[in-house]
């Protein structure tokens, strides 16, 4: 499809339905009353503020920097900054002031907008840091962004973008060292949007429970731009509530979540095959779903989770495929436990630490390339020189393997690798063993510093409700099973793995937590 600018707010606005008073977003307000926005509520509700934001007379390329709970308005706020080309700049909700004060002063926002109860420190941070503007946007649509922005036009025309032109940059995590903007570009999420549109098989009677948090590439990128650009309604959840959303699939075709959220409903009676009988697609990313979820899923719903894989700096990069299609020969089954093939338009290759490619099947570094693949770190441009290989490969930082079929499985992060005495320990293989034993549920290995070893692995296991695992006859099992070097030499039970809002393991944590278990006092 060709539209008149790469705005991406052009390309979502071209695809609304015609009919614009229709529903866009079914939401509810704070207290659970039902509060609809049609497409034309979209479309003028963003052209207002984008008008605000035309009226601040910001420089050209200016941040938009947005601290806020999920609301249907801070999705309105993300369209009317790109409608005027401005540069959006989410931030977790869990940020706290040391965090808030890196990134403002790291990504010099012209604008900041956050909830009206922190207006009091965020505003100091922000305003010591040279930014003028700062709007307050409450979950109940209170605070001074809206109500400078009711006064404002309804009308406005989206500004012409190139695809290199910047819309958003998402701070990565950072889990080690400090954590990096990726610069994502028009081009980059309208080129992801529509390849997914095609791959997953959007329909014109979509729709999407939208669950997700939205400071996140899966809830803003993968979710709302996946509605948006199929003309799609959203049932729209500001927070994820199980049964909430096992009571909403009767109206809904499409869910997207973390491993997390399906856990979580799979823990409840009401989720039945008659409950997921009119959903057609249920998607998992952001961390590993795990085989036995996959599983139990499919058989209390009769569907097949499609798990995908992506990240921050590349929207999504490969996918279980949706259905057997001609195109796609031989690509029609979904596999617990990979995430699928490279999407269309993306190449994928495994390559050693010397950069060279690897044959299929064999464990290595992950690099990708194509038109999703972001332009940089913010401000870094040495950063972002290091993590590009010649020809324009990405290193994402994952560890996998792609089976000669074409089958991409993740086995980790390449700062997650163990190196015992000199050998490659990959976590993901042991949690794999550790979680077929009777009596678990899940596990992380983690390394640790060893005086003899270098590093050693030490297990973290969760057990399964009722059962009660025991360390060491775990660690005798693997030691059956598994090369020496790879067994954990410690091992502990836990009643749950720390993970962060996506529902990734923050390993980082338990190696802070088990870092001193082998050194000497
Ligand atoms: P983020 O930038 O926060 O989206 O995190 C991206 C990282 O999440 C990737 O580099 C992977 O390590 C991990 N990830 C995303 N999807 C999956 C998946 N389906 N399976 C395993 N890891 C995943």
């Amino acid at each position: 499809m060709q539209f008149p600018s790469q705005n991406l707010f052009s390309a979502l606005r071209a695809a609304f339905p015609q009919d614009l008073d229709q529903t866009a977003v079914f939401a509810s307000t704070p207290d659970g009353a039902p509060l609809n926005y049609s497409w034309r509520d979209l479309e003028r509700a963003s052209a207002c503020i984008a008008n605000l934001l035309v009226s601040l007379q910001l420089p050209e390329g200016s941040r938009i920097a947005v601290q806020v709970e999920k609301s249907v308005e801070a999705l309105l706020l993300y369209l009317a900054t790109l409608r005027v080309g401005c540069i959006f700049l989410p931030l977790n909700t869990a940020y706290q002031k040391a965090e808030i004060e890196y990134f403002i002063g790291d990504a010099q926002p012209a604008v900041v907008v956050c909830s009206p109860e922190h207006f009091g420190w965020v505003s100091k941070i922000a305003f010591k840091a040279g930014t003028r503007n700062v709007f307050t946007l409450g979950q109940d649509r209170g605070g001074s962004l809206l109500e400078r922005a009711a006064h404002c036009s309804d009308q406005h025309l989206p500004v012409v973008r190139g695809k290199d032109d910047l819309a958003c940059i998402l701070y990565t995590s950072g889990t080690t060292g400090r954590s990096k903007g990726a610069m994502l570009s028009h081009g980059n999420l309208l080129s992801n949007a529509l390849v997914l549109q095609d791959y997953w098989g959007w329909q014109k009677d979509d729709v999407l429970v939208h669950a997700l948090p939205i400071y996140h590439a899966h809830g803003l990128f993968v979710g709302v731009h996946g509605a948006l650009i199929n003309g799609s309604p959203m049932l729209w959840f500001n927070k994820f509530d199980p049964r909430a959303t096992i009571a909403a699939m009767p109206r809904a075709t499409v869910f997207m979540g973390v491993p997390t959220l399906y856990v979580r409903m799979l823990a409840e009676s009401a989720l039945t095959r008659e409950a997921a009988a009119h959903m057609r697609l249920f998607i998992s990313g952001s961390a590993p779903l795990l085989v036995d979820t996959f599983a139990a899923w499919q058989q209390r719903t009769g569907h097949t989770i499609l798990e995908r894989y992506g990240m921050s700096e590349t929207a999504m990069l490969c996918s279980n495929p949706y259905r057997a299609d001609a195109r796609y020969a031989g690509q029609n089954e979904r596999r617990g436990g990979t995430v699928g093939f490279p999407l269309p338009g993306t190449d994928l290759r495994v390559v050693d630490d010397a950069g060279q490619m690897l044959p299929a099947g064999e464990i290595g570094n992950i690099q990708v390339r194509g038109p999703n693949v972001f332009q940089g770190y913010w401000h870094m441009p040495e950063k972002t020189a290091q993590e590009f290989a010649a020809g324009g490969w990405f290193k994402t930082g994952d560890v996998g393997q792609q089976d000669a079929r074409g089958y991409v499985t993740i086995v980790g992060r390449s700062k997650d690798l163990i190196i015992s005495g000199g050998f490659n320990v990959y976590p993901a293989e042991i949690e794999s063993f550790i979680n077929e034993l009777p009596g678990v549920m899940e596990s992380a290995v983690v390394g640790v510093p060893h005086a003899d070893f270098g590093e050693v692995g030490v297990a973290i296991i969760v057990p399964r409700a009722g059962a009660t695992p025991d360390a060491e006859a775990i660690i005798a099992k693997l030691r059956g099973q598994l090369a020496h070097f790879k067994v954990p030499k410690r091992c502990f039970i836990a009643a749950e793995l720390p993970r962060n809002s996506m529902g990734k393991v923050q390993k980082n944590l338990l190696r802070e937590q088990y870092q001193g278990l082998f050194l000497k006092a």
